[in-house]
């Protein structure tokens, strides 16, 4: 079911879980900023998630909300985790889903990385 974006934070929501160690994932990357960790339903060889450590729930709240320093922080880390896992030559897609048009079923503000196969032209 797709959340709404500007919402109030669900602290119990799946991502916040996975925060606070409460529930598995299978890490790929953490810093003070970022935590990424492989999609539990890839939709690609290499479909991982990448979410701030803060409680935005969507971009929207994100880019209203966060200060500058934990937008490039998190900025940065997404760079990071994609250069990490080899997709900067062959290329790789971001996508973040916000609000209930958008199709965001979590409401914790993330990021999907797509990369591994040729993704084709992506339009609604
Ligand atoms: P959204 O539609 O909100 O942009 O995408 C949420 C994503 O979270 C989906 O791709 C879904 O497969 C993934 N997801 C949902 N629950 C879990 C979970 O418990 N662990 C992991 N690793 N991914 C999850």
């Amino acid at each position: 079911m797709p959340v709404n974006g500007t919402g109030a934070y669900d602290p119990q929501n799946v991502f916040a879980r996975i925060l606070r160690g409460e529930l598995p994932c299978k890490k790929v990357y953490e810093d003070e900023y970022a935590l990424a960790f492989h999609d539990i339903a890839p939709r690609a060889p290499v479909h991982v998630l990448i979410i701030p450590k803060g409680a935005y729930v969507s971009f929207a709240d994100f880019s209203a909300k966060a200060d500058d320093a934990t937008i490039a922080g998190f900025t940065r880390a997404v760079g990071t985790v994609a250069r990490d896992l080899g997709l900067e030559a062959p290329g790789y897609r971001l996508v973040s889903n916000t609000g209930i048009e958008g199709g965001q079923e979590v409401p914790h503000f993330h990021v999907h990385l797509f990369g591994g196969r040729p993704l084709g032209a992506m339009l609604p």
